[in-house]
């Protein structure tokens, strides 16, 4: 299949995609043991390819790959190890168009994200982790920090590359090895990035890629060659790699979901707050772990605030991901819109009022409208579990004590945000907020020098930044 990014005549500009996927095992592309499954467009529900599965065998083989390549790559010096990190961050950039458009096609996601934030972040991280391949050894995690061995790392579908990165650029800076598990929805990026890696000479069976569906993470996970597990995706998965792993050797590193808060004081800038909230909870369609999907607003500007939001929100054009102008994208999957649904649903029938701009959505796809609930109480479902989707719950407060109770009355605490003009009160929040990241005047901003990760049921462990080196090392 051939899609057309622009029409420009580039040959980057056009994606091939094949009409079926191997596993990607010791360098080449294999078939897998179990039935092929289909990958699809979510935004009009074509499929892309046909992908393998990997079976028992399978991730056997992986690992048993990934454990071959361990020794001479734990035993090149870092230096060596950075070339071939670096030359995989130029590789992404000189591909960066391709990757975006394949990674929207398979995800439902506005291309101007994938182009300008994910594919950018992507080669970020390739690039920090480089640097620090041979600097272990003086960064003080003492006098020999050495990698773990095999990492077994399973990611979500709602940043298939971005996690991709987060995972697997501090795992082999450190000299591990690994077998990576994209999700199911969104194999396509991570298909991709094993090319990468042969192109650039990485040795076979460094990098791992097997494809499949939940049983085939499982059975990664649950493997008796690995030494750590690297797992993002939900509370509950999160909890069942918990108990496989508990009592054994493995290391393990959790990053789960959230139920973010993000409060707005009555002295905020309001336009700045407004795009804040857009950005919080509109951006990749909600499907963020970090997602401010719980607006806190002080009582005396709510009324203002609310007007000021609605007025933003009837710009914001939903549709086409393929389109540059597009704000959002299409859920990624018939499951997930179905979750968004039952849980709005649950909010109405709780009471709360429900409120969408008026927008046509395509007939085919998955979609769903940009919403917001007022009259949201702190027991409603949609203000304690998590949407993963377009939806935002708005609550008030009057003081900012209340603001931190309310803000911390979730089982989540991966993330939060404050918008004040007083640097004070940014302190005093921050010293309370029980999240990983509190963003100040601002939301879902990243980058790979800062440490991610959550409190509570949120997980545990950091990715990003020096901390994230942490789980990739003894130290
Ligand atoms: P999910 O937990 O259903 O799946 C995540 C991955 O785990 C997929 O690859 C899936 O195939 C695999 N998996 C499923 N069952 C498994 C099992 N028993 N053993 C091993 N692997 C298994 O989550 P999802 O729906 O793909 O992603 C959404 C969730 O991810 C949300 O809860 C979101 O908050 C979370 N998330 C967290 C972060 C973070 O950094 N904290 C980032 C992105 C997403």
């Amino acid at each position: 299949m051939r899609f057309e990014y622009a029409p420009a005549p580039e040959s980057r500009d056009v994606v091939e995609i094949q009409p079926s996927y191997g596993l990607f095992i010791e360098g080449r592309f294999t078939d897998g043991g179990g039935a092929a499954f289909k990958t699809v467009n979510p935004a009009t529900e074509e499929t892309l390819a046909e992908v393998a599965r990997a079976d028992e065998a399978d991730v056997d083989r992986a690992v048993a790959a990934a454990r071959k390549a361990f020794g001479t790559w734990s035993a090149l010096p870092g230096a060596e190890r950075a070339k071939y990190l670096f030359r995989i961050a130029r590789i992404i950039q000189e591909r960066a168009r391709e990757l975006a458009v394949l990674e929207t096609l398979d995800n439902g996601k506005p291309i101007r994200e994938s182009r300008d934030v994910d594919v950018p972040l992507v080669a970020a991280h390739f690039f920090y982790y480089a640097g620090w391949a041979d600097k272990l050894a003086y960064a003080g995690f003492g006098p020999a920090p050495r990698p773990l061995g095999v990492a077994a790392q399973v990611i979500p579908w709602n940043f298939p590359l971005m996690m991709l990165a987060w995972k697997i650029a501090p795992a082999l800076a450190c000299g591990n090895t690994v077998v990576l598990k994209p999700a199911e929805t969104t194999p396509l990026t991570a298909l991709a990035f094993a090319e990468i890696c042969v192109q650039a000479g990485l040795p076979a069976g460094v990098v791992n890629i097997v494809t499949g569906p939940g049983a085939t993470g499982a059975a990664l996970v649950a493997h008796p060659g690995v030494d750590k597990v690297a797992f993002t995706g939900s509370t509950r998965v999160g909890r069942e790699i918990a108990r496989t792993v508990a009592g054994g050797r493995k290391k393990v590193t959790l990053e789960l979901g959230g139920k973010a808060a993000n409060i707005v004081f009555e002295d905020a800038p309001l336009d700045q707050a407004v795009e804040g909230i857009v950005n919080g909870i509109f951006f990749n369609q909600g499907h963020v772990c970090c997602a401010g999907s719980r607006l806190l607003v002080a009582e005396p500007i709510q009324d203002e605030l609310l007007a000021a939001l609605r007025r933003r929100l009837a710009t914001l054009r939903v549709g086409d991901p393929m389109d540059k102008n597009t704000d959002v994208g299409a859920i990624n999957s018939a499951a997930q819109l179905a979750r968004i649904t039952e849980l709005v649903e649950a909010g109405e029938a709780e009471g709360a009022t429900r409120w969408s701009p008026a927008c046509d959505l395509p007939e085919r796809g998955y979609w769903f409208a940009p919403t917001v609930f007022t009259g949201v109480a702190q027991s409603h479902r949609i203000a304690r579990e998590e949407v993963f989707g377009p939806v935002l719950s708005v609550l008030t407060f009057r003081t900012p004590a209340e603001a931190v109770e309310k803000a911390n009355n979730t089982p989540y605490g991966l993330s939060a945000g404050v918008w004040t003009e007083k640097g004070s009160r940014i302190l005093w929040m921050a010293d309370r907020l029980r999240a990983g990241v509190v963003w100040a005047n601002t939301f879902n901003r990243f980058d790979p020098v800062s440490p991610f990760g959550g409190y509570k049921e949120s997980g545990y462990g950091r990715e990003g930044g020096r901390h994230g080196l942490e789980a990739y090392l003894d130290v």
